[in-house]
């Protein structure tokens, strides 16, 4: 339980629609040994047929070692209901979840003044709640007070790295973060919202000077014919079934991308520009950049991603929904281990992108 203060992006507001797509594609754990104990001493398979039918948790590797997971089924938790609804949640309640449950779409991160919450754009429900939610605050501080199997994310040290050669000191940078948040509430469009960090931070004295904009097309069609290439060899080895079904669907994916790559990108509604501004304030005070390895690498993917799913909801206008339903897959498609590696050595490329934003 955290004492810590909790500080969120400005107006960000969500709410669970109770879609379900958080119990689907994932992986379920680690779970704490107290909730699996728990679980069995409620004979969870006299509420849950499926549960008495066959393991329902299995032990297996974690990001801290070996530990307790639920089972999946057809892809989707053991425990969900075909009403989208939860098992353990309807027959227990929500203390009887395991933490990942009842935290996402939470990202929590800790630093030197204290505790930060995010929504993660993966959450289905957010494209639905950005915009008449009720203000996170008072849910991010019901997750921070939950117990935790994995330890909270740290984002700690003397310097944050900014783009290759360019570092902040870290009193300096959180500063800065704060001081260009509430600036992401009026810019609305990807590239512009980019730029607007990228000059806030040069404003301030790093050495992020704009680059030529006719370098982004290459910068952006060197990374989906990296990705092309990376899926091409997956399906020439011997890949499962399901990997080598996801391989072909983003093989298309990327073809229809790169067909309309030079064209002028599909217009945004001013709703689907809203939840943008929201997902990138969160992105920016939830550092989720640091999957790109620094905030250009970072914000360049992010633009990337964003970039991808916008071309292939066209032709426009883009909903926020029409938004959100193709960048999922692109989301999902990035964190998978051979497309983390593949973006990391191509990191110069998500760097032009950021350089390159207007
Ligand atoms: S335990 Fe319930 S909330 Fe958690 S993943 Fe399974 S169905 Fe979803």
């Amino acid at each position: 339980m955290t004492q810590l203060p909790i500080r969120v992006p400005p107006e960000t507001r969500w709410t669970c629609g109770g879609c379900g797509a958080c119990c689907r594609g994932y992986s379920f754990g680690p779970v704490s040994e107290r909730i699996i104990r728990g679980l069995e001493e409620a004979d969870i398979g006299a509420h849950w047929p499926l549960a008495a039918e066959q393991p329902w948790y299995q032990r297996q590797d974690g990001p801290t070692g070996e530990a307790f997971y639920l089972a999946k089924v057809d892809d989707h938790c053991i425990f969900l209901r075909d009403d989208n609804l939860c098992a353990v949640h309807a027959a227990l309640g929500p203390e009887a979840k395991p933490a990942f449950c009842r935290e996402f779409p939470f990202h929590l991160v800790e630093d030197q003044r204290g505790l930060t919450a995010v929504i993660r754009a993966d959450c289905k429900s957010w494209e639905d709640s950005y915009a008449d939610g009720p203000d996170i605050t008072a849910a991010a501080a019901e997750v921070a007070a939950m117990a935790r199997v994995v330890p909270l994310r740290q984002f700690k040290g003397d310097h944050v790295p900014v783009a290759p050669g360019v570092t902040a000191a870290m009193a300096q940078w959180l500063d800065w973060e704060d001081a260009i948040a509430p600036g992401l509430v009026e810019v609305r469009e990807p590239g512009a919202q980019v730029a607007f960090i990228r000059e806030a931070l040069a404003s301030r004295g790093l050495s992020l000077a704009a680059i030529d904009g006719g370098r982004q097309l290459p910068a952006f069609g060197a990374l989906l014919q990296a990705l092309r290439m990376v899926m091409q060899r997956v399906l020439a080895q011997d890949a499962p079934d399901e990997q080598r079904a996801g391989a072909v669907e983003r093989v298309e994916a990327i073809e229809r991308v790169l067909a309309k790559a030079g064209d002028p990108l599909p217009e945004l509604t001013e709703d689907a520009k809203a939840f943008l501004a929201a997902a990138l304030r969160s992105v920016w005070t939830g550092r989720l950049w640091t999957s790109g390895g620094d905030v250009a690498g970072g914000l360049g993917r992010w633009l990337f991603l964003v970039t991808c799913a916008r071309i292939e909801a066209g032709p426009g206008p883009v909903s926020a929904a029409d938004f959100a339903k193709h960048y999922h897959p692109w989301r999902r498609f990035a964190v998978n281990r051979t497309v983390t590696w593949t973006l990391e050595k191509a990191r110069p490329a998500l760097v032009d992108l950021f350089l390159s934003a207007r």
